[in-house]
């Protein structure tokens, strides 16, 4: 099964990762927890053009970067780790890739997805949680961390994050197959909770 986590700055992604990958195993899968941008060595590599090139990075040019990304994670780590039947649980996907990308830095959200989905030969979640979150919540709990992995979160104001959060949740509205919306306002055990909800209800499916 693939499972991806989406969300704005501050949702609870990796808490809930984490938590969600020790309850899988738990039942017994065996979890392949990956990320992106990120997620191979070339996506490395990706992700600090990307993420902390001086300077502007063109939205096509950004919207390519993480398509490369994408391609070369779906295509070496991906895959290979669904047939071999294990359980894919990613950090961020195609979806962010719309909701940043798309509706962020303003290009087209079908042209940014049919971007992604020619980069990953059609590849789709079998589930998506998002973990929707308040923008202004969503930085409080930032501040308080030693992020830095985003030299560039200072270029997008709260206005970007709402754009990002609307389009998400116009994703989940339009495939409400495949993505389940969790409040991500609650403490780490509720929110938690609530993705079980979803991953038990999918994985018996
Ligand atoms: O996943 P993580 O929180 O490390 O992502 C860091 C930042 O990278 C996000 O806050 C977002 O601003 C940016 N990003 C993006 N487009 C993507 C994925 C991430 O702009 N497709």
């Amino acid at each position: 099964a693939f499972i991806t986590l989406e969300g704005g700055d501050g949702s609870g992604k990796s808490t809930q990762a984490g938590l969600l990958q020790a309850w899988l195993e738990q039942r017994g899968r065996t979890v392949v927890r990956t990320r992106e941008p990120g997620g191979t060595e070339l996506g490395v590599e990706i992700r600090r053009l990307v993420q902390h090139t001086e300077g502007h990075v063109a939205p096509r040019a950004e919207a390519l970067l993480y398509a490369a990304d994408r391609a070369q994670h779906v295509a070496t780590l991906v895959r290979p780790a669904l047939e071999r039947g294990d359980v894919v649980l990613q950090d961020r996907y195609l979806d962010s890739s719309v909701a940043y990308q798309g509706a962020g830095r303003e290009l087209d959200g079908t042209q940014v997805r049919d971007l992604s989905l020619w980069a990953t030969d059609g590849l789709l979640p079998h589930l998506t949680i998002l973990l929707d979150i308040d923008p202004a919540a969503g930085r409080e709990r930032m501040a308080g961390r030693e992020h830095a992995p985003y030299d560039r979160l200072e270029d997008t104001g709260l206005d970007f994050a709402e754009r990002v959060r609307a389009a998400y949740l116009a994703l989940a509205e339009a495939e409400p197959d495949r993505f389940a919306v969790v409040d991500a306002s609650g403490t780490p055990d509720e929110v938690h909770a609530s993705v079980v909800s979803h991953a038990r209800a999918m994985l018996d499916a």
